[in-house]
């Protein structure tokens, strides 16, 4: 039995790492050229179910490299002011609770030790099946490989399930969300309560206007050296940092229904989607929030 998996995000190579330690042969196909590209993305939140196969499929000590496990729980108000704060008891599970991972950190981690199964620059273009019960997988470069089962782990837009099931539609949601990332530094550190550093906290603003706070938090520094030196042996041996360049940082993001941002806010890039974002609803008479300008909240 040999499978091809199509994409080499996290449901992708989270499977190519379960089939390889169950002695499965198992190639998987990526359209970014390298595991330096596609380092996208913020938090991910891993519910138990998520935290049940990483720790499946990983090898140990991949799976204690890279989560946060929340402290608290906050609920703030759009001005950044603490309504509530619910502490989340100490040394929980680590499976059966939600993990923080950040997106880019985790696909470094789910590439390490892969290098014979990943083969980058492959963009699937199509497949094709034979009477004998193998598919061939075709790429854009021209090349092809022939397995006995093809995965499509190529996401939303996956060109798999585009031949597979060509009636399938993708739903949009109707819900538009602006996220940024801020470096964590002594300055936007004294912004915000020990809760909301250590915890996860959920924004409620006005007209419907939701939005998330979250740090992330690494076990290395600037330099990517371990901050703790207990963790040396642990990042030593984790090549992934050699290419993962994500450091700490604040994570703010909000979202609404589409009818609450401007024409054309999926087309804005940086600053201009800032400049949006502190826009947003306010209460009346109240000047809009800057995620920078808030004074740390007490309880
Ligand atoms: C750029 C990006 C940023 C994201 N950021 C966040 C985030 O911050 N927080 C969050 O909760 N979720 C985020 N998501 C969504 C989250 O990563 C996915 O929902 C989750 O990882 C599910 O994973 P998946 O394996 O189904 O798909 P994905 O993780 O999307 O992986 C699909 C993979 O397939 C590859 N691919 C696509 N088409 C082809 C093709 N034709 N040929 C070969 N390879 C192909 C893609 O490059 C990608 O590596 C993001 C997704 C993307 C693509």
């Amino acid at each position: 039995m040999h499978v091809l998996i199509i994409g080499g995000g996290t449901g992708g190579m989270c499977l190519a790492h379960g089939l390889r330690k169950a002695g499965v042969s198992v190639a998987a196909y990526e359209r970014y050229g390298s595991r330096r590209d596609g380092l996208y993305g913020y938090r991910v939140g891993i519910d138990p179910t998520g935290n049940r196969a990483l720790k499946e499929c990983l090898p140990p000590d991949l799976f204690d490299t890279f989560a946060r496990d929340p402290r608290h729980f906050n609920v703030l108000t759009q001005s950044l002011r603490t309504t509530a704060t619910f502490e989340l008891p100490e040394g929980r599970d680590e499976i059966n609770s939600e993990r923080s991972v950040s997106r880019s950190t985790l696909r470094q981690v789910l590439f390490t030790g892969m290098d014979e199964v990943v083969h980058h620059g492959k963009e699937f273009t199509h497949y094709e099946q034979h009477p004998d019960g193998t598919v061939t997988a075709h790429f854009a470069d021209g090349t092809t490989a022939t397995g006995d089962v093809l995965v499509a782990a190529d996401g939303t837009r996956s060109a798999v399930r585009r031949q597979y099931l060509p009636h399938a539609k993708i739903k949009d949601a109707g819900i538009t969300a602006i996220a940024t990332k801020t470096a964590f530094t002594p300055e936007t550190r004294a912004l915000l309560s020990d809760e909301v550093l250590n915890g996860l906290s959920l924004i409620f603003g006005t007209k419907g206007m939701i939005g998330m706070l979250h740090v992330m938090e690494f076990k290395w520094d600037e330099q990517g050296k371990p901050k703790n030196p207990a963790d040396t042996a642990l990042l030593d041996s984790w090549s992934g940092l050699r290419f993962d360049n994500t450091r700490d940082y604040i994570n703010l993001s909000i979202w609404s229904a589409d009818d609450h941002f401007p024409e054309g806010t999926h087309h804005r890039r940086g600053k201009q989607l800032v400049d949006i974002a502190l826009e947003s609803p306010s209460p009346p008479g109240r000047p809009p929030p800057s995620p920078c300008s808030a004074t740390p909240s007490t309880r």
